[in-house]
């Protein structure tokens, strides 16, 4: 990917003015079906029941621009847009701001600007803050980045040249909270030392939690030709969680940005979370109160497949639950000249071997992919005498999180019926990984529309279920929210690259496309009150296949 030296094209999120006129939205909320807008003022949800459910879909939701001017509607009767939604002559938050990457001061809410022209003629409503269309959005996302992208890059290439394995993420910690502190904000490191969270915007409202894992990897980085290659031998981002802290920060100070000025109609809770890779720091999290209280989760997630500006998205299950199983078989061994004076030990372990994958296989649902696969099984050490014991090793690999949960008990169930067949005894130990990351169907379609208002119609592509695990379904076991995959990937480049190699790297433009993208969904989120909506969170079997 390139470096520094090789910027690559230009930066596909400054395509962002394409159907951005606010009088869209007044033309979407005209349509039939459109629901009144609820007594807290927040806009009306849009589009039929169900919508959002289709990995292929790509514009099922009113964009919040044109909510927020359906909403303008509502206390500013007129021909569409609201006081303060017209597109400003000068993004007048970003000029009140300090120039330092952190931010500093405040917009005044009442300054003339894109969305600080109070209605004057009526008292503001408690839970009808100024609102920010899309164009506005787009405005000021524009002035942010121009003064704060640079620093956002150095900010990743100092995580990248400073890698931390999980839970020893001090560095990486203090970092955040520096530039969390400085732009007024106030992060909670978590109990155990590292990483944090850190709430942006005011607390009467929903919340809505971005999360960005901070963590690095066990690899050496192999990458040549950059400055920011990593420093510390044997560790790596290779996973690019640089980059996803990187961009849950620059979200977070445009926010607080916006706060500060009134614009947030709830809050969002930036999670930094330690050891992904662990994996289990999202348990530290929760257990440390990071979702209380949370309406809807967020994150994204680098995919060097990927061009850089289109965001994959999915609906379901995105990755699977990854656990670890260890079989030991034992027994009283002996002479191969007669095994039926003893329990033929290595031939047992050959049918525990075979007939556990695909008995499981059919005590669930085949929709579940559930799989099991072996990679280590040793027994014995001649050829003419049985061994007393052996072992068999393997993962098991799960889409659904109902099965995942019934996968112990039925392995278990079925080690010892094939085991009792050959007079062995055998013994499970079932270590637990991930559960699968099963993205809400609302919450896809809220990236969806996210990523068509800031990035353009065609940024949102479909993206594959991997059988990797990402510890962000632990999050989504409570609460609903959505995984994104980021594209990384220079426009045009023709290599191969791949998540947890040495040579990982991203065409860095990468980290405004995500700033732009979380920014606006978790500002639709919040719009649309943060609360689980109609559509069903279905598995779409024929839509993946
Ligand atoms: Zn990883
Ligand atoms: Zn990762």
């Amino acid at each position: 990917m390139p470096g520094p030296e090789d910027p690559g094209p230009a930066d596909p999120a400054r395509r962002g003015d394409q159907g951005q006129a606010p009088g869209r939205g007044g033309r979407d909320g005209d349509r039939p079906g459109a629901r009144p807008a609820d007594p807290a003022g927040r806009p009306p949800d849009s589009g039929p029941a169900g919508a959002g459910t289709s990995n292929d879909q790509t514009n099922g939701r009113t964009p919040f621009g044109a909510a927020f001017a359906q909403g303008a509607q509502m206390t500013q009767p007129g021909p569409g847009v609201m006081p303060g939604l017209e597109a400003p002559t000068a993004p007048a938050v970003a000029q009140a701001e300090d120039q330092s990457m952190a931010g500093g001061g405040a917009a005044d809410p009442g300054a003339a600007g894109p969305a600080g022209v109070p209605d004057r003629s009526r008292p503001p409503a408690r839970n009808v803050p100024a609102m920010l269309g899309g164009a506005a959005l787009q405005l000021q996302l524009d002035a942010f980045l121009t003064d704060h992208e640079d620093a956002l890059i150095a900010f990743r290439r100092d995580l990248h040249m400073h890698p931390e394995l999980g839970y020893a993420e001090h560095r990486t910690t203090q970092r955040i909270v520096e530039r969390l502190a400085a732009a007024g904000l106030r992060p909670r490191v978590l109990p155990q030392g590292t990483g944090l969270i850190c709430d942006v915007g005011p607390e009467d409202g929903p919340t809505i939690a971005l999360r960005a894992d901070i963590d690095a990897l066990p690899l050496q980085d192999e990458k040549e030709g950059v400055p920011y290659r990593s420093t510390v031998p044997g560790v790596a981002h290779a996973c690019g969680h640089d980059v996803h802290t990187t961009m849950v920060l620059g979200a977070g100070l445009f926010l607080a940005q916006q706060a500060r000025a009134g614009l947030l109609p709830g809050r969002v809770r930036l999670l930094f979370q330690p050891a992904e890779e662990t994996p289990g720091g999202a348990l530290d999290v929760m257990a440390a109160g990071g979702i209380a209280g949370v309406d809807r989760a967020f994150a994204l997630h680098c995919d060097p497949r990927v061009e850089v500006g289109h965001l994959g998205l999915r609906t379901g299950p995105i990755t699977a639950a990854c656990d670890k199983v260890y079989v030991k078989v034992t027994g009283p061994g002996g002479h191969t000249a007669r095994p039926h004076l003893t329990a033929d030990l290595v031939y047992a372990l050959a049918k525990i071997v075979t007939e556990l994958p695909s008995a499981l296989s059919r005590r669930v649902d085949p929709r579940s992919s559930l799989s099991l696969v072996w990679g280590r099984v040793s027994a014995g050490s001649v050829a003419n005498a049985i061994p007393d014991d052996g072992i068999a090793e393997g993962t098991v690999r799960c889409l659904d999180d109902e099965a995942w949960h019934r996968a112990p008990e039925m392995m278990k169930s079925l080690l010892q019926s094939v085991a009792a067949a050959y007079d062995v005894e055998a013994s499970l130990e079932y270590v637990r990984g991930v559960p699968p990351t099963v993205n809400e169907a609302d919450s896809v379609q809220m990236f969806r529309d996210a990523a068509a208002q800031v990035l353009g119609e065609d940024a949102a592509v479909p993206t594959p279920q991997s059988l990797g695990g990402e510890d962000f379904g632990w999050y989504l076991e409570s609460i609903p929210g959505a995984l994104a995959r980021l594209g990384v990937r220079a426009p045009g480049s023709s290599g191969e690259y791949d998540l947890h190699r040495g040579d990982f790297d991203v065409d860095e433009s990468c980290i405004a496309v995500g700033v732009r993208v979380l920014t606006a969904t978790a500002l639709t989120a919040l719009w649309d009150g943060g609360r689980p909506g109609d559509a069903e969170t279905t598995v779409e079997g024929a839509a993946l296949a």
